[in-house]
């Protein structure tokens, strides 16, 4: 199979939007603008043995390799309109190229995302997506808008990737279904792309959680002028399914430490609460206040006890242990 037939078996698929003038086949697409609109364009690489185990199931990786950059584009507050791969692959394997173009189109389509392009060469298995979306014009959801007093908010729940990393990593004998339910959040995560869209006109700034909680908020915080952050760790929201494997004390440092979430985080004047509850019920998402932003730069945990310290990572998650 040379690398013609292989993009037009696994990657030649209907458009799905009325901007692509031309698609996978020329030597570049075309793409029409949008007058009153800007565009926002993100791209993330995964790598095998950083970003995914070698054992991951090849649909799984499609899907996520979309996903994240889909993460990206909902945090701008960004609809998704296209995207392009970029696929470095040892070989040329039929059964995992059906696999992976499968997750990857599963999610494509349900978000209405045209391939239009992308790269394909051999070489350690690699993967990149590039992907662009639109926001009405000024309105792109950034990192430095945050101010003093906004209440800091996350989407669903917190830590249950880095817990299903966990839970791939060292096995244990606790409920499988449970188990499985966690480890899909690490699998299949949901990019909130109606979510972000919603919040342009209630946040001042947003994030979504690739790296934590705490690193990420961090980011927010640096970037709106050197602010600062508290989180009240009682209200930091965990799954039910995090609840049935882990107390809550043990999950804290999870859900403030632990990536690959790709929930939003952003800032809302505390005056717009209301907005962001009807949101939340129109989405059917939960939508948790955590904490407000402060003047005193750091991230600050409130704990059980309503002493405030300075949060420090509990080190590598990898080796977490009770
Ligand atoms: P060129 O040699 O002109 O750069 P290629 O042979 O690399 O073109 O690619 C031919 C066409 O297939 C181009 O339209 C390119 O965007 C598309 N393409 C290549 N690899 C992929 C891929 N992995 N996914 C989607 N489209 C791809
Ligand atoms: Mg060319």
């Amino acid at each position: 199979m040379d690398e013609f037939q292989l993009i037009d078996r696994y990657f030649r698929h209907p458009t799905l939007s009325d901007g692509v003038k031309v698609g996978i086949g020329d030597d570049g697409a075309v793409l029409a603008t949008r007058s009153d609109q800007d565009l926002v364009v993100v791209t993330d690489t995964l790598v095998e043995g950083v970003h995914f185990f070698s054992d991951v199931a090849p649909a799984d990786l499609g899907y996520k390799t979309l996903a994240v950059n889909l993460s990206d584009l909902a945090a701008m507050g960004a609809e998704p309109d296209w995207a392009m791969l970029n696929l470095v692959l040892p070989t040329a394997n039929p059964n995992w190229l059906e696999q992976f173009s499968a997750g990857f189109f599963s999610l494509a389509d349900r978000c209405h995302v045209t391939l239009v392009g992308g790269d394909t060469s051999c070489g350690p298995l690699n993967l990149t997506v590039t992907a662009g979306g639109w926001v009405p014009r000024g309105q792109a959801l950034c990192r430095n808008g945050a101010r003093n007093g906004d209440f800091i908010y996350v989407s669903g729940t917190v830590g249950d990737a880095a817990l299903g990393l966990q839970l791939v990593s060292w096995p244990d004998s606790l409920s499988e279904r449970t188990e499985n339910r966690v480890v899909d959040r690490l699998r299949r995560p949901e990019p909130r792309t109606l979510l972000g869209q919603a919040l342009r006109p209630w946040a001042t700034a947003a994030i979504d959680l690739s790296d934590g909680l705490a690193a990420d908020l961090a980011h927010v915080a640096v970037a709106s002028g050197g602010l600062g952050a508290v989180i009240e760790e009682d209200r930091l929201p965990l799954s039910v399914e995090a609840l049935e494997l882990r107390t809550r004390k043990q999950l804290i440092p999870i859900a403030l430490g632990g990536g690959d979430d790709y929930e939003l985080c952003f800032c809302v004047p505390p005056e717009h609460r209301g907005e962001i509850d009807r949101l939340g019920n129109r989405l059917s998402l939960p939508l948790t206040m955590i904490g407000q932003m402060d003047t005193t730069p750091g991230i600050w945990v409130v704990g059980e006890n309503g002493v405030r310290q300075e949060y420090r990572s509990s080190g590598h998650l990898h080796y977490w242990a009770d």
